[in-house]
């Protein structure tokens, strides 16, 4: 007999699993897939470790996630600074004197911070929708060189008819600096995701290519407690309706080319171009290998079967997941975990924080 049964070998469960094992309980983890680490997989590819489900860099100001995450695994000092490519032309991201430079030829921030008032002098008033907010933030140049294509591919719907609320800001640096995260620390770690998500489930006895939801009562008789980190709709069969997603399609290739475009993310922003961005997974690294791996990374509308990344947190799910999480209330031996139970788009210091919150009072309550 199992203390917890772990839905799940993302982050989120693996941080409940090293918390509750470092407390002496024994746990098992199902995984339905063939791999542990969830979404922050990488799998190694021609020595070279690829980010399987979409590019993940660790950001964060939380100086204790960043203690807890260092102290299991050595990690880089990777710095994210994509670069945008719009019919061919570059610019640097976010934006900042680079852009401004690129974009207008200017070279000082007093022209810049000019420049950029005459730009949104226009667009004043409560925005309607995210056109609207984006040309009274930043101006018509940039919103259409830089936003609009790559906002309505991943939405799969026009600037004008999306919330004003999906872009609260567009960060803007009168700096050279091309670092995209503004965080006190970043990085990637140094053996990749899986060895970090490895290091976390030390003790575990694990199942891969086990569905929780194929059994739930045979596997749910197999512990005392149950921590669950998949779909929140799917543990309740879904009685009150699909919860909707985004979903991503990645096309992988391997080159044989020592360097491809340079650097590991290159967003495509005109709207002709269906993917919205490359990622060259040997640059979070400094690869030096002889050969290079690229994704292309398609935004596209989720259906039953495919991957569900981005919730859709407009009003008309929430209410939805408002009902389920009613019904999660109700499920005494059973944590609701992670993005995916929660139905919310978590960072993955995010993610740690919300499980060390929750076992910190799951694990003390034990104790008593
Ligand atoms: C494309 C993309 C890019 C991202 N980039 C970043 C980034 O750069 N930086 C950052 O901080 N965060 C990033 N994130 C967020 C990050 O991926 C999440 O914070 C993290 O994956 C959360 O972990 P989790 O364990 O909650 O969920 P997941 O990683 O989804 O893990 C859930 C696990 O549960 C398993 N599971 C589900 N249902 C069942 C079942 N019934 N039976 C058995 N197993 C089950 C799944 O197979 C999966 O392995 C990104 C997310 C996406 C989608």
């Amino acid at each position: 007999m199992y203390d917890y049964l772990i839905v799940g070998s993302g982050l989120s469960g693996a941080v409940f699993a090293h918390e509750a094992i470092k407390k002496g309980k024994r746990c098992l983890v199902l995984e339905k897939r063939n791999h542990i680490g969830g979404n922050v997989y990488c799998e190694d590819v021609e020595d070279i470790r690829v980010h399987r489900y979409g590019a993940h860099i660790f950001h964060t100001d939380n100086e204790s996630v960043w203690r807890y995450v260092t102290e299991l695994v050595p990690f880089n000092h990777f710095v994210n600074s994509p670069v945008a490519n719009y019919r061919g032309k570059l610019y640097n991201l976010p934006f900042n004197m680079n852009t401004f430079y690129q974009m207008w030829g200017l070279t000082s921030p007093i022209e810049a911070k000019a420049r950029l008032e005459t730009e949104t002098a226009g667009y004043t008033g409560k925005p309607k929708n995210l056109e609207e907010q984006a040309l009274s933030l930043v101006g018509r140049d940039l919103y259409e060189t830089l936003v609009k294509g790559y906002t309505e591919k991943q939405w799969g719907r026009p600037c004008v008819e999306l919330p004003a609320f999906i872009i609260k800001r567009l960060p803007v640096r009168f700096t050279f600096d091309n670092n995209y995260f503004s965080n006190r620390f970043q990085g990637i770690p140094a053996e990749g995701y899986t060895a970090l998500v490895k290091k976390l489930l030390k003790g575990a006895d694990i199942r891969l290519n086990t569905d929780f939801l194929d059994d739930k009562e045979e596997y749910s008789a197999l512990a005392d407690k149950i921590v669950y980190t998949g779909t929140i709709d799917s543990y309740f069969g879904y009685k009150h309706g699909w919860l909707e997603y985004r979903s991503l399609r990645f096309e992988t290739e391997t080159l044989d080319e020592e360097n491809h475009q340079g650097v590991a993310v290159m967003n495509y922003t005109a709207a002709e171009i269906p993917y919205t961005r490359i990622i060259e997974h040997k640059h979070f690294e400094n690869g030096r290998q002889a050969k290079t791996v690229v994704t292309r990374e398609y935004p596209e509308a989720w259906q039953p079967g495919l991957e569900p990344y981005y919730p859709v947190n407009d009003e008309k799910n929430n209410t939805l997941y408002i009902q389920y999480k009613e019904d999660a209330a109700k499920e005494k031996n059973v944590l609701f975990l992670g993005r995916l139970a929660r139905y919310a788009y978590y960072d993955m210091d995010q993610a740690i924080v919300s499980v060390l919150e929750t076992a910190e009072k799951e694990l003390r309550m034990g104790e008593y």
